[in-house]
Formats: structure tokens, sequence, C-alpha cells
């Protein structure tokens, strides 16, 4: 007689603000879930609320470091995402991306079950692209202050590929456009989680360059739907493949309406533009949209009310 046991499911950086909404959603499918983090961005508060549920376990654990525990699938999301946390640490944001990815993949082909990599739309840097195809190569300064990230990620893209070429692994690489929501670190310096607090507490809204540069934005809820569909996929969907919002805003235009929902009267303040931003990012998601079925369903407006709903009970608690 067989017994059918629930999925049981590695998520790698499952206390951070991506990595928690999946644990989220694994446990409401049934899956048994493995969050492993070593809490460099993220925090036990993202996955306090899991703590009582008998189907969740949280490991403190450091990817660059081997790790043997028995899956039926891996989650990759392993690795600092803000540019100020990236850049805090780059060689460790290097490891993590690049050791991270051989033991997560190491752990994959022992088990020979399948593994996702949240890659991102940071491997085509400052795009001569535009909307962004996958089939485009990127163009990317390998020896910038962004690159530790940015070629993290794509060393461990090549990885994930050659895994596949050299060991048939299953893998599925998904490159995730800038998202936002609820449990987004208050002080990542991430323009969405800036704005949102600094128009809460009525404190500067500081705007790098002129504004005029460009992101597209993703709620949470929708990319978190689009890393399960791809997980679903059969064996020969390998990605990459983009997930991302595709309606495209000036950094200027997410100020001005942070600032109409919020209602705040916060000033505009503009700062020198880090280098490497990148001037215009946007996702063709057509890939998605033929091999997942799946399409963002949230306008930037609704998502950014629920995501400023989040910050201002943060705030109050926090006082
Ligand atoms: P986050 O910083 O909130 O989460 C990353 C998590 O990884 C944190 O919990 C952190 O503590 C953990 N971590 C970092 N280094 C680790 C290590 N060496 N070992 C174990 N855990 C480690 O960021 P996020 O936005 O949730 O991003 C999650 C993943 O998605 C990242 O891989 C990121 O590159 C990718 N991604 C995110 C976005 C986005 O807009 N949010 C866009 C593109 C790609
Ligand atoms: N690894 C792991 N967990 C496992 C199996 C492997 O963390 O269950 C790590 C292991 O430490 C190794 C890496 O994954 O460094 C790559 O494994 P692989 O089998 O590809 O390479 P090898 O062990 O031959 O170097
Ligand atoms: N940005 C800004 N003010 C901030 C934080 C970010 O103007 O307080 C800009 C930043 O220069 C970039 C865009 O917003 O052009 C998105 O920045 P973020 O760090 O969120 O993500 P990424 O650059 O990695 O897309």
């Amino acid at each position: 007689m067989t017994h059918s046991r629930p999925t049981r499911v590695l998520v790698t950086g499952g206390a951070g603000f991506l990595g928690s909404h999946l644990c989220d959603r694994l446990l409401a499918d049934g899956c048994d879930v493995i969050c492993a983090d070593n809490f460099f961005t993220g925090t036990r508060e993202n996955v306090l609320h899991l703590r009582d549920q008998p189907r969740f376990e949280l490991l403190r654990h450091d990817v660059t470091f081997p790790l043997y525990v028995e899956v039926d699938q891996i989650y990759n999301l392993a690795c600092p995402a803000s540019p100020v946390h990236y850049q805090h640490d780059p060689v460790q944001t290097t490891k993590t991306s690049v050791h991270g990815a051989i033991n997560m993949l190491g752990l994959a082909k022992r088990l020979s079950v399948p593994i996702l990599q949240a890659s991102t739309s940071e491997v085509y840097g400052d795009p001569q692209v535009h909307p962004q195809t996958e089939d485009y190569w990127g163009h990317v300064n390998p020896v910038g202050v962004r690159s530790c990230y940015d070629e993290g990620k794509r060393c461990a893209e090549t990885l994930f590929f050659d895994y596949r070429r050299q060991l048939g692994l299953s893998i599925k690489v998904a490159r995730i456009f800038n998202t936002y929501g609820p449990r987004m670190h208050p002080h990542d310096g991430r323009v969405v989680s800036s704005f949102v607090v600094a128009a809460l507490q009525g404190l500067p809204i500081t705007v790098y360059g002129d504004g005029s540069q460009t992101r597209s934005f993703c709620y949470v809820d929708d990319l978190i739907e689009g890393l399960r569909r791809l997980m679903a996929t059969p064996d020969a969907v390998t990605g990459p493949i983009n997930l991302g919002n595709p309606d495209e805003f000036s950094v200027l235009e997410l100020a001005e309406q942070v600032l109409e929902l919020t209602g705040s009267k916060s000033e505009l303040r503009f700062a020198a533009l880090p280098s490497d931003d990148p001037v215009r990012r946007r996702p063709d998601v057509s890939l998605a949209r033929r091999e997942l079925g799946w399409e963002p369903r949230t306008p930037l407006a609704a998502g950014l009310a629920l995501t400023i709903d989040y910050f201002d009970d943060l705030l109050r608690r926090e006082g």
C-alpha cells in the first residue's frame, strides 16, 4: 500500500521577504517546509507566525556551507537582494550566490530533485534592449559596485545550466524583476520600502538622479504564484524565465504615487545617482504567459496600498 505524504520543500533564504511569503504559500498548499536562513537580512519575525505549525522547520544555516537534508524540491532564494545589503559585504555576496548554488545543486544532485534558482533582472545589467527578453545576454559591468550581485547571480545561472547539461538535473531559473510588498526590510534602502517609510514618517523622500530612471514593480503575491507555477512545470521547462510586472514607472512617478496614497507632506530631495544604476528596466513576460499561463494581477496602486498598511502597522508597533 502506498501512503501519499506531503511534499517536503527546502526554501533557502526562507526568513527573508520573498522567502517568508513562499513558506506561507507552501504550507497553505499542504507541503512540509524546511526554511534555511543565516538571518543576514531576513529575520525570525518574518516567520514567527509559522513557529507552531508542525509542518514548518526553521534552520539557522549559511548556504556557503554544505547542507544535508532530505527533501523533494528546493527553492534557492538565499542572497541579500537590496543594493545596500549586498554591497555591505560584497565578497560574501558573491560567495553566497556561487558557493550557495554549488552546495544546493550538490544537494539536488544527491537527492535527484528539482531545484529553482531565484535569479534576477540584474543579469541584464544596465540593459540596452528594452523591454528585456530572456534571450538578451545583458550589459553588466564586471568590476563595479553592483558586480558582486550581478556576476554572482550570472555565475549561479551558469552553474545551474551546467549541472543540467553535465549531470541531468531538473532546474528552473526565474529572473525576478523588482518585487515589493509586506515584510520588506524597512531599512533595506530599496526604493519602495524607503519611499513608503519616509512618507509615513513625514521625512524627506530621497530620489536618486533626476528620478527619470524606470523600474517595473511586481507585487509579492503575484511573484510567488509565478515561482509555484514554474516549479510545477515538466522537466523540459528550465527557464531562464522573466517574472515581473511589465507596467513601467519612473522613480519620480513612484514617489508621487506614494505621496498620494499616504497623504504625506514629505518633501522630495534629490541626491546623486549611484554608479551603474540601470536607466530602464521592464520585463517582457511573454514566455511566462506562454509556458506558465502566468500574468501579474496586482496594479501598483493596489499593491502599494497593502504595503503602506504593513509599514504603517510596523512603525506604530515599533513606536
Ligand atoms: P531578502 O534579503 O529579504 O532575503 C534574502 C534572504 O536570504 C534573507 O533572509 C537572508 O538572511 C538570507 N541569506 C542571505 N545570505 C545567506 C546565506 N549565505 N545563507 C543563508 N541565507 C542567506 O531579499 P528578497 O527580496 O526576499 O530576495 C530573495 C531572493 O530573490 C534573492 O535571491 C534575491 O536575489 C532574489 N530577487 C529578489 C528581487 C526582489 O525584488 N525582491 C528581485 C530579483 C531577485
Ligand atoms: N552537497 C551538499 N549537500 C548534499 C550533497 C552535496 O551540501 O547533500 C555539497 C557538497 O558539499 C559539495 C557540493 O554540494 O561541495 C557540490 O556537490 P557535487 O556532488 O556536485 O560535487 P562534489 O561533491 O563532487 O564536489
Ligand atoms: N532609488 C531612489 N531612492 C531610494 C532608493 C532607490 O531614488 O531611496 C532609486 C535607485 O537609484 C534605482 C531605483 O530607485 O534607480 C530602484 O532602486 P532599488 O534599490 O529599489 O532597486 P534596483 O536598483 O536594484 O532595481
